[in-house]
């Protein structure tokens, strides 16, 4: 596959990738849908006349709105028609877009010019807990104990339901927050700011198809037309609030605080070619639980932290979405078995995921192993946990024998110091 538009070979969005976003442009302040590719992008509000396919044609309306939810919400083969569209429409072959002068004029913006938002309205989100090692370590360090002392987690998807007000898109500022901490050697809560601040190097799948009634059961290996996409997250959290906070009704105001996701939504059909196996299960889950088919990513991930004034980012972290032992499909299953009913645009985060070596974590807790093991960073300071003005930048990308890469873009967020209190 060969698009008119010229790229670099180590673009994050070649014609096989074309994820969704949603942008404003300084020609204009209205919220469009738009593709990525190469630097660009392709404004689908400006062609939504030439979604023509039979699922599509009576559908155009969708790419005129101003988030991505209605087009989330109709189903997969529409956002397979719309795929194919698109592909037709870039590939070098095909003279409709890139001989038409004036609507090429209109249809591009470069991706340095636009602001990127949030891509969708997400009415829910939940955290799930799903990746082994991570599991494995907050084990370790929080039970002084193995994965075994959670009896409920290899039988099921845990996970809690966050906030979606306080999602932002990559590179909001995230203001470290007060609260309730209980000081090592004590028993006293005290209030102030937060002083265990760290990131999560998540991903977040966003549901798509219609909006299912409650009552509505999805079992996991139904859960294919509902499944839209994967963006990145940071899950901010405040671990010494959420410390004193979690017990016995979970993470709370500890999480609240900002969750920062990348701005392009991969779709499922541009990660089908990475797929790989599921991890291995055991004991074998109910079969509510149960897919026969892989439903696991090759998506390789890193944690950059770049101090305040420094001009040097440092790779704390390489890790890899397969290390997910519950599957996004799992996830959707357990989160509808109740009949708790789902919504496109709904998102659900993966939970941290953290390799087995020491440089594959997903988190400062794990990376200094509870403080006990301070990074040394470029610039030669060390961090046990994340300082004020301390930027996190999370990336991802998968990439087959010829060099094709699928992109996620970056997902990257400042800590600022706490705002105090009158
Ligand atoms: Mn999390």
């Amino acid at each position: 596959m060969k698009s008119f538009i010229e790229y670099s070979p180590s673009t994050d969005f070649p014609i096989e990738n074309l994820p969704y976003g949603v942008f404003t442009s300084p020609n204009n302040s209205e919220k469009h849908i738009g593709v990525a590719i190469g630097d660009l992008i392709l404004d689908l509000n400006v062609i939504s006349h030439l979604f023509d396919g039979p699922l599509l044609k009576s559908k155009q309306n969708v790419f005129k709105e101003e988030k991505l939810n209605a087009f989330m919400g109709l189903t997969r083969p529409h956002w397979l028609e719309a795929r194919a569209t698109l592909q037709r429409l870039l590939d070098a072959s095909n003279p409709t877009l890139q001989n038409d002068k004036e609507l090429r004029k209109k249809a591009f913006v470069k991706q340095s010019d636009a602001q990127m938002h949030v891509p969708a309205e997400i009415g829910d989100y939940t955290d799930f807990f799903s990746p082994l090692y991570h599991a494995t370590n907050c084990g370790i360090m929080f039970l002084g104990t193995d994965i075994n002392a959670f009896k409920n987690w290899k039988h099921l998807p845990i996970g809690y339901h966050g906030r979606s007000s306080s999602i932002v898109i990559s590179g909001t500022p995230i203001t470290r927050p007060y609260g309730q901490t209980v000081p090592a050697q004590s028993s006293i809560p005290q209030f102030g700011p937060c002083r265990l601040m760290d990131f999560e190097l998540e991903m977040a799948a966003f549901v798509g198809g219609p909006p299912t009634a409650l009552g509505e059961r999805i079992a996991a290996k139904d859960a294919e037309d509902r499944i839209f996409g994967l963006v990145l997250l940071n899950d901010w959290s405040a671990r010494d609030i959420q410390k004193f906070e979690y017990v016995p009704l979970g993470p709370f105001t500890s999480k609240n605080l900002g969750t920062t996701i990348s701005p392009w939504i991969v779709t499922i059909e541009a990660l089908r070619p990475y797929i790989v196996d599921n991890f291995p299960q055991d004991p074998t889950p109910f079969p509510y639980l149960r897919h026969d088919d892989k439903f696991n990513f090759d998506i390789k991930l890193e944690a950059d932290l770049k101090p305040e004034n420094s001009s040097e980012a440092t790779t704390i972290s390489r890790t890899n979405y397969s290390y997910m032992y519950w599957t996004v499909k799992q996830q959707l299953a357990q989160q509808t078995v109740t009949g708790c009913n789902l919504r496109p645009g709904d998102l659900l985060g993966s939970g941290t995921i953290s390799g087995e070596r020491p440089d594959s974590l997903g988190c400062m807790l794990e990376l200094s192993w509870n403080g006990t093991k301070p990074l040394r960073l470029q610039s030669g300071e060390e961090r046990k946990i994340l300082e004020d003005g301390d930027t996190v930048t999370l990336r991802g990308y998968c990439i087959n024998d010829n060099g094709v890469r699928i992109g996620f873009g970056k997902c990257e967020g400042k800590l600022l110091p706490a705002v105090p209190l009158d």
